[in-house]
This record gives structure tokens, sequence and C-alpha cells, in this order.
């Protein structure tokens, strides 16, 4: 499979998506506490995107039981949501995808719960700096490497390091398209980028180590010496000029 060029129109329609998408991001930041089940979330998600006319793209994919993806604390990604109570001080990440018109958005963010530790709110700071930087560096004609390195310098030049296993990926009809977007990686190497094209890109960074480790659920992939992971995600387009956030409320 080679990387697929979107049209003007159909990014139209994926901007459509990735306000859905951001919109109900926002709903269950506002409504997260100290207290909360995590399937609650999921249940929000569900009722917002029911609201807003779309279909989730996680439920179902590979068997993914819920429509957002809940990870806590030393979770990285694709935990599941459940009976686990959320405390004071826990970094939950949000991932979540929506389908509209037969196409797909994609983002994910990590917020804390209450107040948070200074080492978690730094944590959270650098992770989505990582993916500006990111966001950054897309522009036609350069390449998909520039991106990873872009990501992956600015988590370790803080002293951070960047989960190897799982990458950000091309996205459009299907969730996950060509390329895989690592994050890490070398500038000038991978296919170029051109105009049309639309990603996913999203940093997971830890405090510790980057080495990961699945949970015995074969869903949830946790941080394998059990330090802090966070995760922050947006598709994007990629134009004549400055990339084009999708998943963002307002434009
Ligand atoms: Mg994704």
């Amino acid at each position: 499979m080679s990387i697929i060029i979107k049209s003007d129109r159909e990014i139209a329609v994926m901007r459509q998506a990735g306000r859905i998408v951001a919109t109900v991001l926002e709903v269950l930041k506002l409504q997260l506490r100290p207290g909360m089940k995590t399937w609650e979330l999921d249940a929000i998600a569900a009722r917002e995107l029911k609201r807003l006319g779309a279909m989730p793209s996680f439920k179902g994919y590979h068997g993914f039981p819920a429509n957002l993806c809940v990870s806590v604390n030393d979770e990285i990604v694709h935990g599941i949501p459940g009976n686990r109570v959320l405390n004071e001080g826990d970094i939950v990440s949000l991932d979540f995808g929506a389908i509209f018109m037969g196409f797909q958005g994609d983002a994910a963010l990590t917020v804390g719960v209450g107040k948070i530790s200074p080492q978690a709110k730094e944590l959270l700071e650098t992770t989505e700096g990582a993916l500006k930087a990111g966001i950054a560096a897309a522009h036609p004609g350069v390449r998909l490497g520039d991106i990873s390195a872009a990501i992956q310098n600015y988590a370790e030049s803080r002293g951070y390091s960047v989960v190897r296993e799982y990458t950000g990926h091309g996205i459009g009809q299907e969730m996950h398209e060509e390329p895989q977007i690592p994050n890490f990686g070398l500038p000038g190497t991978g296919p170029m980028l051109k105009k049309g094209m639309t990603l996913a890109l999203e940093p997971m960074v830890n405090i510790g180590d980057w080495r990961t480790r699945l949970g015995d659920d074969q869903w949830t992939v946790f941080t394998a010496d059990g330090g802090l992971s966070a995760h922050f995600e947006h598709t994007i387009a990629i134009t004549d000029s400055e990339p084009e956030v999708l998943t963002i409320k307002d434009y």
C-alpha cells in the first residue's frame, strides 16, 4: 500500500471528523474529576459521538471493546475503560477517534486529575511540545524523518524518552494508512511530504526508559520501568505551506 493523497473535498470531510474528535475530547476534559471511574468517560464519549452524528473508530477495531482509550499514569496507550477510579494527582491519557462520512479523525491528550506533581506537569508540557514540534516540521518537500527527528529531539533534549514500539500513522478512510510515523528518526530520510497527505502524529513520551510492556488484557501498554507516560496526538493535513491541524474545535 502506498500513501494516499486526499483531495480538498476529502480534507473538508476530515476537517469535520476532526472537529467532532476535538469536541468530544474537550467535553471529556471538562468532565474529568477525582472519584470518576474510567468507564464513565467512555459513556460520555459514546453519548457525545451519537449527538454529533458520528461513529467510533476504535470500538471493534481488532476487537477493542470501547469508544475511547483511557491510559492512566504508567499506562502509555490502549487502556480499556473500566472500574478503575481516578484519583487526585493521576495523569490520564485520552485517545479518541471518530468516523464521519467515511473519513476518520484521531487525536489524544493527557490531562491531570485535580492537582498533579510538578514532574507530571512538566511531562505533559514536554509531550505536547513534542507534538507541536512535529507539526511545525510538517511542510511539503521535507521528508517524514524530519517530523520524527523533530519530535525525538524535542523530548530527548529535555531529558525524556520517546516510545519506539508504537507510532503515528497516515489516516483517511482507514484509521491506519501508510506511512508509519515513528517518534524517533533521522532528518532527510523516508518519503517526501506532499500536499494532500493526512497524518496522525502522536508522540508518547516517558519520564524514564522508552521500553514498554503489554498488560495481561493484551491491550494496555505500560512503561516497562513503571514511570509516568504521556500521549498527545493530532490529525494534520499537509498543505502548500503551513500544516493544517484537523482535530481542533475552531478554525
Ligand atoms: Mg493514532
